[in-house]
């Protein structure tokens, strides 16, 4: 099975088609949380995600969305952007976020938005922060999102090492374990504005990063129509 990687979309719907259009036929579709936040498409994203049959797992920016409390910890920008998103998404919306659990296996993966140890808030960018998340789950390989890095750790002989993937990298899955991160589709923050994400192959136990130029301009504009912030329409551009 292909199946297609995605974290972090933040409702940008022209960076999540240019993205399927790029990793071509897959067999599923798992996400790993923030599918709305921050973007100008949160129906339109998730509308694409339900009629995929995508599965995947709750993020800090969608449990706020329905109302929850996480809305107070968000920066100012962040925070103006989500009352919009609460005060724009459908029901059918509300809904589908409603359904995404906190974490979720499926065969040999863990699946969490932050951390297997704190799925809605750890950030996992250190190898120690990722060996207390290793140890916290039964399945060799957990696939994280939130921090908006492609990042991976892995465990070799009880050293943890850090491996920062590039278009195309390939990481073999051998049994070792792995915390993997595809890096955000919709939101980029590795200073590089093109979207990211990641292909499992469970045929051949290997992941496979992708980065992909998207329409920025577009989702700009549909983000200053709705009125979204200033600084969070500029950031897309630096990927920052
Ligand atoms: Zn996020």
């Amino acid at each position: 099975m292909r199946i297609a990687v995605l974290s972090d979309i933040h409702a940008n719907l022209r960076a999540l088609e240019v993205v399927l259009a790029t990793l071509g036929e897959v067999d599923a579709v798992w996400h790993l949380g923030d599918v709305v936040g921050y973007g100008p498409d949160p129906d339109a994203v998730v509308e694409r995600l339900r009629g995929l049959g995508a599965i995947g797992v709750c993020g800090n920016h969608d449990t706020a969305a329905l109302g929850g409390p996480e809305i107070a910890y968000f920066n100012v920008d962040a925070r103006r952007a989500m009352e919009w998103t609460r005060e724009t998404i459908a029901p059918t919306t509300r809904e589908w976020l409603t359904t995404q659990p906190e974490r979720r296996s499926e065969s040999d993966f863990s699946l969490v938005h932050g951390s297997p140890r704190d799925p809605t808030w750890e950030y996992v960018t250190t190898a120690p922060a990722a060996r207390l998340g290793l140890e916290f789950v039964t399945t060799p390989y957990v696939l994280n999102g939130h921090t908006h890095l492609p990042l991976v750790f892995r465990d070799v002989d009880g050293l943890v090492e850090t491996i920062t993937p590039a278009d195309g990298s390939v990481l073999r899955l051998d049994g070792r374990p792995v915390m993997a991160n595809p890096g955000s589709v919709g939101q980029p923050r590795d200073g590089d504005p093109r979207a990211s994400a990641m292909v499992l192959d469970t045929e051949r136990s290997e992941l496979r990063w992708y980065r992909v130029a998207y329409d920025i301009a577009g989702t700009q504009a549909a983000m200053r129509a709705v009125g979204l912030p200033a600084r969070l329409i500029e950031r897309l551009d630096h990927g920052l």
